[in-house]
């Protein structure tokens, strides 16, 4: 049986890994090296660079590389307006109101090139394992929606790979945790990679992990600490030399670079020196940057940020009906959570140190690896009840949603409530689908809509349409409407708006297979 591939497909980068022998490893790139960046470069005449030799060109080329790709997935283009001014690359309006990358004067979807970076890691499994790699396990943060869920399995789609299963990157990085474990524990996950925050409570002990609560932000995560210390830097710099370098693509890049050395050191150091030569010409003469930065003063100007790590903390203990003191092991993952404040700040909410028994930069690509095992049948004895992270429901009258599936329940679920019309003699029904917790249609998100109609003329309230809402155990949603009185029903898998269309799968996934033949020349050489 051909061997299933467990991807940790991260923002800022990416690991693949494989069951050999009963236990999970993780496969090395092509340049040899167990993580990826998650980094792409498109060339001029189509085809692309991915990971370490990609990321060698944001400072030489920022315009035809994409970095963090991950925070587009599944997003319309007004909803990442907030990220636009802070990328480099061009974001432009697409069809259906997606956000494309342009590149060369051609338009991706965040999908292509996400599948672009799947490609170049099942290309290195391949190697590594002497076979062809056909189907993987994806990882996505436990708070993606549905329609960035359906991005992530559309990508894999593009790549080549049939996407067996999406799961949730803290309950994998519990399976790391937990796989050996026979004595039952609750544990916390709390992982905050690149673009991401999620915090999940889950029990586990003797092969069995269920999720008891996820709560998180997803457009919180090390970025975000990194464009704060842009900002500082760029206005020390307009204080001292009185120049506004916010629109000087390759000073920015360099910045950003600094920036994010910086961020890491004061992780070890109290106080780090953000040296960048030759930075600009003012006057004829090179600005060499030389500043101090203290642990205390990036504390500072993160504040807002760090401070939005707690209230998903609070909410997710709240949910799971557990006391602090219920808590066996508190586990970091992703590599933001080596910034000192988050150990603080995790003293502080739940009174307790977090663990260090997991890899943070490994623990995911490895839990992903174990359950590609499970659904590839090298590994048994393991049951993971996930659960979903956000609420899903329909609009019923005066913009309220009305809930069908509350988040925190475990999946797959199916849930059927009957519903009736407003009017009298009403023929048809909008089926209005919406996730998020809000009360209101207008604070949720919209997934989609259908009608259905040939409803029999009745009184109103008297027609029974019967709804169901399927959450499948990748977290994606299918909804079925049925009136009772007809039989007349539709069933549609809430297809996220955000799809690109079949025949532009086909092209991409052209595009990328002759790519991955040159990948495979280069190897030759
Ligand atoms: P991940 O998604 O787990 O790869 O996490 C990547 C994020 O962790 C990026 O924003 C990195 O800059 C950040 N990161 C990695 N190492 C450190 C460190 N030592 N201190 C602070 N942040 C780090």
């Amino acid at each position: 049986m051909a061997k299933v591939i467990g991807i940790d497909l991260g923002t800022t980068n990416s690991l693949v890994g494989v069951v050999g022998l009963g236990k999970p490893t993780i496969i090395p790139n092509l340049m040899g090296n167990r993580i990826t960046p998650s980094v792409v470069r498109i060339l001029e005449n189509g085809n692309y660079i991915v990971g370490e030799n990609a990321a060698k060109a944001l400072i030489t080329d920022p315009k035809n590389t994409i970095a963090g790709i991950k925070r587009f997935m599944g997003r319309y283009y007004n909803e990442v307006m907030d990220i636009v001014p802070t990328v480099p690359f061009d974001v432009v309006l697409g069809r259906n109101n997606l956000a494309m990358i342009r590149c060369h004067g051609v338009d991706y979807s965040p999908q292509v090139i996400s599948a672009m970076i799947l490609q170049y890691l099942k290309t290195s499994a391949e190697a590594y394992l002497g076979e062809e790699v056909n189907q993987a396990v994806i990882t996505v943060p436990a708070y993606f929606s549905d329609r960035q869920r359906q991005a992530t399995k559309e990508a894999g789609k593009i790549a080549g790979l049939e996407v067996l299963r999406i799961i949730n990157e803290p309950t994998a990085a519990s399976m790391a945790y937990g796989l050996d474990r026979k004595k039952n524990e609750t544990i916390i996950v709390f992982d905050l990679g690149g673009g991401t925050f999620d915090i999940t409570i889950l029990e586990v002990g003797d092969g069995v992990f269920e999720v008891l609560s996820n709560g998180g932000d997803g457009f919180l995560g090390g970025n975000d600490f990194d464009n704060r210390i842009v900002d500082w830097i760029l206005e020390e710099i307009k204080l001292e030399h009185g120049v506004n370098l916010s629109n000087n693509l390759l000073a920015l890049q360099r910045i950003e670079e600094a920036a994010k050395r910086a961020k890491c050191e004061l992780s070890e150091l109290s106080q780090t020196q953000i040296k960048i030569p030759y930075l600009v010409k003012k006057d004829g003469d090179f600005i060499n940057l030389d500043l101090i930065l203290t642990l205390t003063k990036f504390e500072e100007i993160c504040e807002e940020l760090f401070e939005r790590l707690i209230r998903p903390c609070e909410q997710a203990m709240k949910d799971s009906k557990l006391f602090s003191s219920d808590i066996d092991k508190f586990i970091l993952v992703g590599g933001a959570t080596r910034m000192k404040k988050v150990s603080e700040i995790i003293q502080r909410v739940f009174k307790t140190k977090p663990s260090s028994s997991v890899n943070p930069d490994e623990a995911v690509a490895l839990g992903v690896a174990i359950q590609s095992g499970v659904l590839g049948g090298d590994v048994t004895g393991i049951l993971l009840l996930d659960s979903t992270s956000h609420t899903v429901g329909i609009e019923t009258e005066r913009g309220i949603t009305t809930r069908i599936i509350r988040k925190n329940t475990t999946i797959p679920t199916k849930i059927l409530d009957i519903f009736s019309t407003l009017l009298g003699n009403q023929t048809s029904v909008e089926i209005h689908i919406l996730e998020g917790e809000g009360k209101l249609c207008i604070d949720n998100r919209s997934l989609g809509r259908f009608i259905l109609d040939g409803i029999a003329p009745a009184p109103a309230g008297v027609p029974q349409i019967e709804v169901t809402f399927d959450i499948d155990a990748n977290g994606i949603l299918n909804v079925t409407a049925k009136d009772k009185g007809t039989g007349r029903e539709k069933s549609v898998s809430v297809k996220a708006s955000t799809r690109i269309s079949d025949s532009e799968v086909e092209v991409f996934s052209n595009i990328l297979d002759r790519n991955a033949v040159s990948i495979q020349k280069m190897q030759l050489k």
